[in-house]
């Protein structure tokens, strides 16, 4: 053996790794097959520390991702492969990966929150100081941020002329077919970490499944909860359980409505990334002097869905029992909030943001201050949903709203906490106090 054939022998075993995050699936992730058609690769998760240390031990979120982490293991198995599963902070796993391996690359998919940007320059800058490649794909939305910007290279903040031109750049996306390559997973077994190891329990709440089909008429029926007819992908598209392109694809021949929908998710992404200033504050300035009541009792009534208004109650009852709410729900629920009470709409978000299993940072930021009319493309301040009328337009027979609020004809249900034609004098006024 010649030397360059014995250094060619030592560079065949450096390990290329892929790290999982929001990306839970083996088919159609393009991190993942970057990673295979380089060489072997060993498939790796870790618990974040930084994300599990503010969460209930009962969060269903951290069970769903467990139960797909087992999903995926079972699928590598097949391929005599396993999943590695690691607990902590990720700079100090790497660091011992890093001790106990001779890494060539880490392989990931690109996530625009706050704290993930922050945690891969920290980590951009360790595997360069260590000679490693940290290989970053875009896999979550079609576009990232700086893909679709206006003619002079701004950002766009109104959602109708970013859609127009998202529509034109879209040109049928590849959907990668990595299967061909799932022999190049390096081989062994392992089993995830359990639940209870991380200090965690199995969740009762279901994920329910996504679906594409019936969805046809969506535009007409989207927004009636009884009839729970919209996809259920917002779960699935916040973890990477299903892959956005084939999203997109479906929605293509199904309905535009559908698809502009998605399409709102990438815009919200994109306004969180270029304006991070939304995660503590108005997106527009000149609502900073509005004058939010500090009042706890009826935030309690609100999250306990005992305002004395069936429609709101009956969303906030589904959410803190089921994990999710219907759109015209939260739209209603998060008004009622922010315009009835007047309670500043950050609580709101944050109550959202620990109940939702869809939790979205840049969706349910963009959401709140749209109901607010403080965000980028939102609903004027003036326009005051009306609970009743609403539940009248929308849950028509009440089916929806029966469905959770079972005490609604019991001398226990509440009175409504505060009289609509007051509230909505209350909001006129103090909105246009603060614009001057
Ligand atoms: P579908 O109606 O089938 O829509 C398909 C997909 O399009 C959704 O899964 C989602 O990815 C996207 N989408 C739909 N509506 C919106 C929207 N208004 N903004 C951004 N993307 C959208 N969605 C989240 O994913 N996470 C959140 O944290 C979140 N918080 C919200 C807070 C408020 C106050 C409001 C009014 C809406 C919020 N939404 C959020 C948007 C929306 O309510 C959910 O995406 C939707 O109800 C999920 O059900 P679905 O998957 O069946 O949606």
């Amino acid at each position: 053996m010649n030397i360059q054939s014995v250094n060619i022998f030592c560079l065949s075993w450096r390990v290329n790794y892929f790290w999982f995050r929001r990306d839970l699936r083996l088919n159609d992730n393009v991190g993942l097959h970057a990673a295979l058609q380089a060489g072997e690769v060993q498939p790796v998760f870790i618990f974040d520390t930084n994300i599990l240390d503010g969460l209930r031990t009962d969060d269903p979120r951290v069970s769903f991702i467990h139960s797909r982490l087992q999903e995926l293991n079972m699928q590598l198995s097949k391929y005599d492969s396993a999943l590695h599963t690691y607990y902590g902070d990720p700079l100090e796993i790497w660091r011992g990966l890093l001790s106990d391996n001779d890494i060539q690359a880490v392989y990931y998919n690109r996530d625009y929150e706050p704290y993930a940007r922050s945690r891969e320059k920290v980590l951009k800058s360790f595997f360069s100081a260590h000679g490693v490649d940290f290989k970053g794909y875009k896999d979550q939305v079609i576009f990232e941020a700086h893909d679709v910007l206006k003619s002079d290279g701004q950002p766009y903040t109104i959602f109708t002329p970013y859609m127009k031109k998202w529509l034109e750049r879209y040109n049928d996306v590849e959907i990668k077919d990595s299967a061909l390559r799932f022999g190049q997973f390096i081989r062994g077994a392992r089993r995830i970490i359990p639940l209870n190891q991380l200090g965690f329990e199995e969740s009762r709440i279901e994920i329910k499944p996504y679906r594409f089909h019936g969805l046809e008429d969506y535009h007409n029926v989207r927004d009636y909860p009884e009839l729970d007819q919209t996809s259920h992908l917002s779960v699935h598209l916040r973890f990477g359980t299903v892959s956005v392109r084939e999203c997109v694809q479906n929605a293509m021949n199904i309905n535009e409505t559908f698809l502009s929908e998605l399409i709102w998710r990438e815009f919200f992404m994109q306004i969180l990334y270029h304006f991070p200033h939304v995660v503590t504050h108005n997106f527009k300035a000149k609502y900073d002097a509005i004058e939010w009541r500090n009042e706890k009792g009826d935030f309690e009534a609100w999250c306990q869905g005992k305002t004395g208004y069936p429609f709101v109650d009956a969303g906030m009852r589904e959410l803190n029992e089921t994990g999710y709410m219907h759109n015209r729900v939260r739209m209603v629920t998060a008004s009622f909030l922010v315009k009835h009470l007047l309670l500043d709409w950050r609580r709101g978000e944050k109550y959202f943001a620990e109940k939702l299993l869809d939790y979205d940072l840049s969706a349910n930021n963009g959401n709140w201050q749209w109901a607010a009319g403080t965000g980028c493309d939102a609903a004027p301040y003036f326009r005051i949903f009306n609970p009743t009328a609403q539940m009248k337009k929308f849950d028509s027979h009440m089916h929806y709203t029966r469905k959770w609020v079972k005490d609604l004809d019991e001398k226990s249900y509440p009175q409504p906490i505060v009289d609509h034609r007051f509230a909505r004098e209350r909001c006129l006024n103090v909105y246009k106090a603060a614009l001057g």
